[in-house]
């Protein structure tokens, strides 16, 4: 069965809680999907104590505590309830779920954010937030006086590790190349930082610990000349990519090479009555802040978008003088 509503969000994490909250609040029949328990990525960040106003909070409190204060506003909070598709008919968006269900409006915004590309190796799953992070400016302030690792070579790991020098008394940075994704100007930098060490040609193959990361072992050298090495460590900080939540667009909207939707500067997408908010629009940063900023821009942008469309609906149902 088919429900009708004016604005449809995808994705409960910051992004998507904020710009509900808002349409809620001005009055638009709003219907947030969100295929696991609210929260989004802050549900992968133990402690937070970057989101103005909470000086320490826990990631999971403040999911809660978004989520309530949408639901006050009336926000149609469905949580497990995981979306097949989303598509666009005769100007309706129309997201189908895995259970089988439809719902219908005029406007949709995206806010399916994305997830870190996992390295893949023993101890990774086991240790998530014991000290392996996907995020510097998240839990960088944990690892005061700490031996470090980071592994990847793109831009993400070579300026993270500049960055986790602020904290750590050393950072090794673990690369399975010579040659570096990243540019040239992040990997000067990160040169000529006395706190970082790079390994390269090396692939990491566990992350060990009891309770906590206490050390990286990993490979390295050519075919031929491998050597097994391991290094003490506290923290290891993957970034190995992120991968965008943008494939259940059925209809085609602007993206970067990389997936992440382009939008211009209210969230606005390639597509009438589609924005695009936080992790899984092309943007600088990845933060709480930023995601509650792009979603209220979209939800304030929707709901003018919405008045229009129900205007031209009213004048087309009036009787003709
Ligand atoms: P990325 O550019 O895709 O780089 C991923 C890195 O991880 C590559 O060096 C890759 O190695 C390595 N890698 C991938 N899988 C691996 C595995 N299984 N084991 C070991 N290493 C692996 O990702 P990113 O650094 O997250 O950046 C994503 C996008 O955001 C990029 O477009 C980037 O420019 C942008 N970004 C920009 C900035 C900035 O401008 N300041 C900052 C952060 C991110 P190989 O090189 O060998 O493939």
């Amino acid at each position: 069965m088919a429900e009708n509503f004016d604005l449809i969000i995808t994705g409960g994490g910051p992004a998507g809680l904020a710009a509900g909250l808002y349409a809620a609040r001005m009055n638009l029949r709003t219907v947030l999907l969100e295929r696991g328990p609210i929260g989004g990525q802050l549900l992968n960040t133990e402690l937070i104590e970057d989101y103005p106003g909470f000086e320490s909070i826990l990631g999971a409190d403040l999911a809660v505590k978004m989520g309530e204060h949408a639901r006050k506003f009336g926000l149609d909070l469905r949580e497990f309830t995981e979306v097949a598709s989303i598509t666009s008919e005769n100007g309706d968006k129309v997201v189908r779920t895995t259970g089988g269900d439809e719902v219908r409006a005029p406007a949709l915004i995206v806010a399916a954010g994305g997830l870190p590309r996992k390295l893949g190796v023993p101890g990774e799953v086991e240790l998530a937030g014991r000290g392996v992070s996907y995020c510097a400016v998240c839990d960088g302030a944990f690892f005061k006086s700490q031996v470090l690792v980071v592994v990847g070579g793109g831009d993400a790991a070579v300026e993270e590790a500049d960055f986790l020098t602020r904290y750590a008394s050393k950072v090794y940075l673990i690369h399975r190349r010579s040659e570096f994704r990243a540019q040239p100007i992040l990997i000067d930098r990160a040169k000529a930082n006395p706190k970082i060490e790079f390994i390269l040609e090396a692939q990491v193959k566990a992350i060990v610990g009891e309770g906590k990361v206490q050390k990286v072992t990993y490979v390295q050298g050519g075919q031929g000349k491998e050597q097994e090495k391991e290094l003490e460590a506290g923290g290891v900080f993957i970034f190995v990519g992120f991968l965008p939540n943008s494939g259940l667009l059925k209809v085609h909207v602007d993206h970067d090479e990389n997936g992440y939707l382009l939008t211009d500067r209210d969230m606005r997408t390639s597509v009438e009555g589609v924005w695009a908010v936080g992790d899984v629009r092309a943007q600088l940063t990845k933060q709480i802040a930023t995601a509650v900023g792009d979603g209220t821009t979209a939800a304030v942008a929707a709901s003018a978008f919405v008045s229009g469309v129900r205007d031209k609906e009213r004048a087309a149902a009036a009787p003709a003088p």
